[in-house]
Order: C-alpha cells, then sequence, then structure tokens
C-alpha cells in the first residue's frame, strides 16, 4: 500500500496547471497570439542584467569549487552579505548565523511548517491564499484555519481571525503582497495583528509564530509600504524567495531568516535545521547562492508590470467588472458574474480567456488573473472580456 495522501495529490494536477495545459493546446490550435492566457505566476519580465554578469563571472571560478556542496545552511559568506542587506534596509541587527539558504519560497515554508508543527496543531491562513499552504500544513500533520478577508477591501478581519485562534495555533501565514489579490497589509493591521498574537501567546503559554512568505516584497506600486514583520512581532520566520524579485523561478533560490529574538531560538534554529535535513532541502543551489549575494538589492524591471495592471484595471472597469485594487505582486482578483467561479472559468475559455477561479485560494466566487504577460495580450484581451461581459447582460 502506498501513501493515499501523495497519491491523491500526485494524481490530480492543480486547477492551474490544467487550465495552463489547455492554453498549451489551444496555442497550438489558434495560435499564440490568439489566447489571453492569464493563468500562471510566471514572471514576464527578464532577471536584471546583473544576474547574467554574475553567473559569468562566476562560471570563471574552478569547477570544483562552484559546483561544492555548501555547508547544509548554506555557505557563510553568502548569508552574512543577506544578513547585511536586511540590516541595511530594515534596521534589523541579523548575522549570518540567523539566515538559512533553501530553494526558493516553497521550500522555505515547508521547512518552517514542519520544524514548528505536532501533528494536531493548527496552522492559519488569510484567504485567499496560495493553494499550495494546504498540501504544506496537511503534509506535516496540522490542520489549515482560514480566516475570511473583509470583503471591502481583502485585508485581515480581526474578528474572524480571533474566533479560529486558539490553544492549537501553532502558526500564522502571512502573504503579503499578497498572492492572488494583490494587497499589502498595512503597518496598522501588522501592528494589530502582532498585539493579538502577543496577547494569545501569553494567554496560551506558547509561542504562537507568524510565518512571512515575501516572494512578492520588491513587487509593490505606487511607493506602497511592506512592513517587514520582524520589526512588529518578536515570533517571526521570514520566507523570503528570489523566484519573482529576480525573476528566477527555475533556479531555486531563497531563504529563511530565523532572527536570534526568538521566544525558542535555541530549539527553532536546530528545528529548522532538522526539517530542511529531513525534507531534503539542504544546500541550496550553490551558483544560485553565489549569484543572491552577488545581486542583493537588485531588483527586475517591475515598470513592465505596473503598466499592465494599469491597463487591465482600467480596461476591465470601463466594461463594468469588478475588481480589487492591486498595490503589489502581479495578480488581479476580479469577481465572476456568477457564484461559480468555475462555471464563469469555463464560460471565459469559449473566447479563450484563461483565468483561474478563486476556490482553491478559499475564497469562491472570484477569479485570479495573473498579469505577468506581454502588454499586447491584455490589450487584446479586451474585447474577449467585453463578449463574456455580453453574454451576462
Ligand atoms: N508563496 C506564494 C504566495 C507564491 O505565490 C509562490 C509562487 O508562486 C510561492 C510561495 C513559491 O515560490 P517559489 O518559487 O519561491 O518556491
Amino acid at each position: 500500500m502506498i501513501s493515499e495522501a501523495c497519491y491523491e495529490l500526485g494524481s490530480k494536477s492543480s486547477v492551474i496547471r490544467e487550465i495552463f495545459a489547455f492554453g498549451l493546446k489551444r496555442k497550438e490550435e489558434i495560435g499564440a497570439d490568439n489566447v489571453y492566457d492569464f493563468s500562471l505566476g510566471n514572471p514576464s519580465i527578464p532577471a536584471p542584467a546583473s544576474v547574467r554578469k554574475a553567473i559569468l563571472e562566476l562560471l570563471e571560478r574552478p569547477a570544483e569549487e562552484l559546483h561544492a556542496y555548501s555547508p547544509a545552511s548554506g555557505d557563510g559568506k553568502v548569508r552574512k552579505v543577506i544578513a547585511e542587506s536586511l540590516n541595511r534596509r530594515f534596521g534589523e541587527s541579523f548575522t549570518a548565523e540567523h539566515i538559512f539558504m533553501t530553494c526558493g519560497a516553497a521550500a522555505s515554508l515547508n521547512i518552517c511548517i514542519k520544524a514548528l508543527v505536532n501533528p494536531g496543531d493548527e496552522v492559519i491562513v488569510f484567504a485567499p491564499f496560495f493553494p499550495e499552504y494546504r498540501c504544506w500544513v496537511e503534509a506535516a500533520g496540522a490542520k489549515l484555519q482560514v480566516v475570511q478577508p473583509r470583503l471591502s477591501d481583502f485585508r485581515i478581519d480581526f474578528h474572524a481571525l480571533e474566533e479560529l485562534l486558539g490553544p492549537k495555533t501553532k502558526a500564522v501565514i502571512v502573504n503579503s503582497p499578497n498572492n492572488p489579490s494583490g494587497v499589502v497589509y498595512p503597518p496598522e493591521d501588522i501592528r494589530r495583528l502582532a498585539d493579538l498574537l502577543k496577547e494569545k501567546s501569553g494567554e496560551y503559554g506558547a509561542p504562537i509564530y507568524l510565518i512571512a512568505d515575501e516572494p512578492y516584497r520588491e513587487i509593490v506600486y505606487d511607493g506602497t509600504e511592506v512592513p517587514y514583520l520582524t520589526r512588529y512581532y518578536r515570533d517571526t520566520l521570514v520566507c523570503y524567495s528570489y523566484s519573482k524579485s529576480l525573476s528566477l523561478p527555475g533556479e531555486r533560490i531563497g531563504y529563511i531568516v530565523i532572527p536570534g529574538r526568538l521566544t525558542e531560538y535555541g530549539r527553532v534554529s536546530p528545528a529548522i535545521a532538522g526539517a530542511a535535513r529531513v525534507l531534503g532541502f539542504v544546500c541550496a543551489p550553490v551558483l544560485f547562492q553565489q549569484v543572491a549575494a552577488m545581486c542583493v538589492e537588485d531588483t527586475g524591471d517591475i515598470s513592465a508590470y505596473k503598466k499592465n495592471r494599469d491597463l487591465l484595471v482600467k480596461g476591465l472597469s470601463e466594461i463594468g467588472y469588478s475588481c480589487i485594487a492591486p498595490q503589489g505582486a502581479f495578480y488581479l482578483f476580479m469577481k465572476a458574474l456568477e457564484p461559480d467561479a468555475c462555471a464563469f472559468c469555463e464560460r471565459a475559455k469559449k473566447y479563450d480567456l484563461l483565468l483561474v477561479p478563486s476556490d482553491d485560494f478559499g475564497c469562491p466566487g472570484y477569479v485570479r488573473i495573473a498579469y505577468c504577460v506581454a502588454e499586447k495580450t491584455i490589450v487584446n484581451s479586451m474585447p474577449a472580456f467585453q463578449r463574456l461581459m455580453e453574454e451576462y447582460r
């Protein structure tokens, strides 16, 4: 008998992947320009020139040095460079010891969850949430608890959160800028969240951890501030990834911040190392550890995303769609024109509009539009959105 849970996960592909596969088939049939594929969060801007320069420079190093194992937690010098950059940018006091290099945010989150929870514990997430959280939390034997958003602006509904917080709550995951809503939680929400978690940790006699999932930290518009969560709450772990900021999703590189001020630092830090060991996420890709250090404060040119966002919000609003105004990431969350978002997405497919229904994000009735696409895809898709709207009039 094999693992039923893994069989279940592997035998049905995610809705996003199914839509993407449908798109590939349609592109072959009618040409790529005629398919408006908004399904995947694959960065559409190139990695900055500094990445290519760093790789070429690194290739000059002796192969036996370049491709060798690093320590499990990553190269000490790389971790120091990253810690110093965080200290400069966020007024922190991290050292190399507080940074654990990983294979992207997926690995970072898996490690943190595995390190913190025991079977029967609960992990709270805020809808709409990245669907993989459910797999990772359940694989660690914990239960996922979902807080529904305040529907007027998709920020945190603190009453709903308080109802779910309890003695079994081990961690709360915050993803800001958010996939799929594009919302950035403002400092007042983070302050209120920190106060509440502090109060509840005291009440239950054990820390409730805050896990910050931050692959989109640098992708924000109009000068929006993204609070750095370790500045607000003592028991915070940060999961960072270069997948989106440097447009390197295929290279699997990121890190976890384990601040020295954690209440149980002496136990959490080894548990992170242990979880990485159990899961096999040790010694993150070494070439890209070096690239990360050499490009530590670089990002791709995100002006193309901003242009896409503005075109999309304006175009869809003029047609009559209702959208959540995105302040960051490269997703737009739009209300479906019928309660069943899956049925709405099926109708959209008739116009070769590929949208992702929100059900797996824990917030039914909406669709996610990934606007990390060519500008012409947005411009050319507007008549299709118009015809889709007309079906419902
Ligand atoms: N968390 C969120 C919210 C994401 O959107 C993604 C990827 O799209 C991840 C985590 C995983 O990112 P990575 O490619 O760094 O594993």
